[in-house]
């Protein structure tokens, strides 16, 4: 079973990856955290973001991997684990330039169809319903109004002690989807197969719920 989730910035990583998916009995596979793996990768090499050839070249070094220690995602970069570095917005911006890279794509890419073929997987990312996985067995778009994106990552960051302006991460968040949607290679679109489903006014246990369903359902042979 293999369900490709994929949406805007910071919506569905704000409901699945603080746990394992256990109601639903797959692996949560957070694409986006592989992507920011690799933008802090290449902070550290002090690559500049628009050097596409750096990039290229110095993304071949980096060896990047998921695990799960107590249902807890762990990110791994070249054997260290960088979970705890890899949400500032620092690396989140610098993700969001890196990723346009073809190489980059090609490395995560192919990670990503990897570890779709070893275990029953929801993949959350850009473009997963459309390039990693196109015959995922179901195919979910999951949006949410870009000032409701925002306030549930203000209100992450302020519960972790940080100082953030709301405005100044709306405005962020805005400039990445733009980002994401504009880009060559695998923007970020609706499959023409996926479902809608906008968080906006939803609960955590509303969108879990949805998801389920349409899991169970096909399960059934009903969808
Ligand atoms: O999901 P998250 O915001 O953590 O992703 C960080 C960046 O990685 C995004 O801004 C996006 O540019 C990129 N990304 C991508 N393709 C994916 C997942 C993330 O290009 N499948």
């Amino acid at each position: 079973m293999s369900v490709a989730l994929d949406g805007p910035a910071g919506v569905g990583n704000s409901i699945f990856a603080k746990k394992k998916e256990k109601r639903m009995n797959l692996i949560y596979i957070d694409t986006g955290a592989m992507y920011r793996a690799m933008a802090l990768f290449l902070i550290r090499s002090g690559v500049g973001a628009y050097n596409s050839m750096g990039i290229s070249l110095e993304s071949q070094r980096a060896e990047i991997s998921l695990t799960y220690e107590n249902g807890e995602m762990v990110v791994w970069l070249n054997g260290e684990d960088v979970t705890g570095l890899i949400r500032t917005e620092e690396v989140g911006n610098m993700a969001s330039k890196s990723s346009v890279n073809a190489d980059v794509r090609k490395k995560l890419v192919s990670l990503q169809q990897n570890m779709a073929a070893e275990a029953d997987v929801i993949m959350d990312g850009r473009d997963i319903g459309t390039c990693v996985l196109p015959n995922a067995d179901i195919k979910v778009y999951l949006t949410a109004d870009s000032f409701v994106r925002a306030t549930r990552r203000f209100e992450e960051l302020t519960a972790k002690g940080i100082a953030c302006d709301i405005g100044k991460i709306e405005e962020d968040i805005i400039e990445r989807d733009y980002r994401d949607m504009h880009r060559e290679l695998n923007p970020l679109k609706q499959a023409e197969d996926a479902v809608v489903v906008d968080s906006s006014y939803m609960s955590i246990e509303e969108v879990v719920e949805t998801i389920s369903e349409m899991i169970a359902k096909k399960k059934n042979g009903e969808a």
